[in-house]
């Protein structure tokens, strides 16, 4: 998302947007103001909160109004100099703006979960979504010992928005192999040295990743994003730090890869999908 936003603000300012279209079913999800306010106006910014992106835009009547948008894991935005085909079955959003080029949010996959609002300055300031968000966790982490006060296990707490804003699923795997703890070890066991290290991993992981992907990535945006991982995914290979097979729990659409030598005391944990097989 970083990289989304990075961007589309080097490239949407001062673009008028001609009209905004809907193909996806539900996308949007407000109804005040209507989104033909949007017709004429011109993108003024991109910013970015957690995983959530913000277009700012002036419209013709001087009202500023702002997209809020949410891509979840299978949404896209992309940057296109020809308007689609309204056949492409992936399209959710249409942002048509001059000489024919367009922006346009794409879904993939048969879940339509991908949103947009269209909110005025005062429900910016108040949606639910922003307002609950946890500190970023990039690219100045806060102190980790007090925020993470919590009998949950690390691996769903650091994916809790609410917690700390901006770890997916990918890069949770990656930021816990980086500073040596188990997935499973619960918020409120950490000493202070782990979570001094584990507020240093956060920030070298992501700084990695966004490092990577900011030299590999360019307008219009890939479909694919390239993902440097070590960790996430490998299981079956070595570890990149000592050489021990990596081992994965599979849950039902995602897997968390772990090194059992370097992050939870040589312990295999227990493999969901083969528990509920012999169940
Ligand atoms: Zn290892």
């Amino acid at each position: 998302m970083e990289i989304t936003a990075r961007r589309l603000g080097e490239a949407l300012p001062g673009l008028t947007i001609e009209s905004v279209m809907t193909p996806g079913l539900n996308v949007l999800k407000t109804f005040d103001p209507p989104l033909h306010h949007a017709d004429g106006g011109t993108f003024a910014g991109v910013r970015r909160k957690g995983k959530l992106l913000l277009l700012d835009i002036e419209t013709g009547a001087g009202e500023p109004l702002t997209f809020l948008t949410h891509l979840m894991s299978a949404g896209r935005l992309q940057w296109f100099d020809k308007r689609g085909s309204m056949k492409d079955r992936t399209s959710r959003v249409l942002w048509r703006l001059p000489e024919g080029r367009e922006l346009r949010l794409r879904e993939f996959g048969t879940r339509q979960a991908a949103w947009i609002k269209l909110l005025r300055p005062d429900a910016v300031d108040a949606d639910e979504q922003l307002r609950t968000l946890g500190p970023e966790a990039w690219p100045d982490a806060p102190d980790l010992g007090a925020l993470l006060k919590s009998n949950r296990p690390l691996h769903s707490l650091l994916r809790d928005q609410q917690v700390i804003a901006g770890i997916g699923r990918t890069w949770v795997d990656e930021i816990l192999h980086a500073a040596r703890l188990s997935p499973f070890k619960r918020g409120d066991d950490l000493s202070e040295e782990e979570a001094a290290a584990l507020r240093e991993a956060m920030v070298s992981e992501l700084g990695r990743v966004i490092d990577h992907c900011e030299a590999a990535v360019q307008v219009p945006l890939p479909e694919k994003f390239p993902k440097p991982t070590r960790v996430h995914a490998h299981q079956g290979e070595p570890c990149p730090r000592c050489g021990t097979t990596l081992e994965a729990v599979f849950y039902e659409d995602y897997v968390m890869s772990y090194c059992p030598q370097c992050q939870t005391e040589g312990r295999v944990l227990k493999d969901r999908r083969l528990s509920r097989l012999l169940k």
